[in-house]
């Protein structure tokens, strides 16, 4: 059996199961009143029938609340009650997101999921929203190693220069600029910056740990603020020094150049435009992968489940008034 054959990749009923065995695990909250463990389950309920489906559909995963009598599902109060779309193919998505490594385009979702283009794009920026990390802890900490780099997405506008005709500009000034922080053997956090001035320099730096030991090329901009941690080692890249050995210290830049590998070759080769706009939500699914990947322990299918956690925390928001006794939202 494969993976892809797993029952909630297909049927609707197994999907519900598997989403609420990891949200509720096994206590039904209600999203109306927000009482715990006291729905109950109601069989067989169809929807209203419709010219599409005369006999109506079967409304899946369907409790009744036996504080206030309301009736979800748990759908409700995530992302999953604004799309139509079925929970299972929502699943197929999520998994596809996290196990391919460079990430997956709109189009490939379009194709292999075969819904819309607008769905696929939307599926894919909800996902990307579920896999950026809110509980943003500090990166690094006591006997630690951060490596921070920046590194320049995009390319530099062209200038007409009399007798050489179009050429391009030189420097980064208008590439797309991101600095990253990755802890050697553990995360990655990576943060779309307007410039690499000091005070955006400052602004990333407030999520390292002054505790950690700071690993970073020569660049001018980390050698003030690599004072305030508990050492601040550099590489120097111009003399060809990407390694040090002092004892059983290592100094390099390399774990952060191996993302920064991974992460281009995933906007090149698979998402090729991406607006300035979404940048930071691209980033966030390619430090979500990063974070969760295969050498931490965390195989394609716990990635997966973290990933489903994180687009339902994100939207668990108790609703009262009007709303209370809005129905679940059909599959
Ligand atoms: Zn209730």
């Amino acid at each position: 059996m494969s993976v892809l054959s797993k029952p909630y990749f297909h049927d609707e009923a197994a999907a519900f199961a598997f989403v609420e065995r990891i949200i509720w695990n096994g206590e039904p909250v209600c999203p109306h009143c927000g009482v715990v463990g006291r729905a109950y389950a109601l069989k067989a309920v169809r929807s209203k029938p419709s010219k599409k489906n005369p006999e109506g559909v079967v409304r899946h995963g369907l409790k009744k609340c036996g504080a206030c009598r309301a009736q979800f599902t748990v759908r409700i109060g995530t992302i999953f009650e604004e799309s139509h779309l079925p929970l299972h193919k929502w699943l197929q998505a999520i998994y596809l997101m996290c196990s391919s490594k460079k990430g997956i385009s709109a189009k490939q979702l379009e194709r292999t999921l075969e819904v819309t283009y607008k769905t696929a794009w939307f599926l894919g920026h909800r996902i990307r929203e579920a896999m950026r990390d809110t509980a943003m802890t500090p990166m690094g900490g006591e006997g630690m190693t951060l490596e921070v780099d920046e590194t320049f997405l995009g390319r530099q506008a062209t200038i007409f220069v009399s007798g050489k005709g179009w050429q391009q500009r030189r420097g980064t000034g208008d590439m797309r600029k991101i600095v990253t922080l990755v802890e050697r053997g553990g995360r990655a956090r990576s943060v779309h910056v307007p410039s690499l001035r000091k005070e955006d320099i400052v602004a990333v730096m407030a999520h390292a740990d002054r505790a950690s030991v700071l690993n970073t090329d020569q660049a001018q901009h980390y050698r003030r603020i690599g004072t305030e941690f508990a050492a601040h080692e550099t590489v120097d890249h111009g003399r060809d020094e990407y390694v040090r050995y002092d004892g059983d210290v290592v100094t390099t830049t390399n774990t952060i150049e191996g993302y920064f590998s991974i992460f281009k070759r995933g906007m090149k080769g698979i998402y090729q435009h991406c607006s300035e706009k979404h940048l930071q939500r691209y980033l966030a699914e390619f430090d979500f992968r990063y974070s969760n990947r295969s050498a931490l322990g965390c195989e394609d299918e716990e990635r997966a489940a973290r990933a489903l956690a994180g687009i339902v925390g994100k939207r668990l928001t108790y609703r009262g008034g009007t709303n209370r006794r809005t129905e679940a939202a059909s599959a």
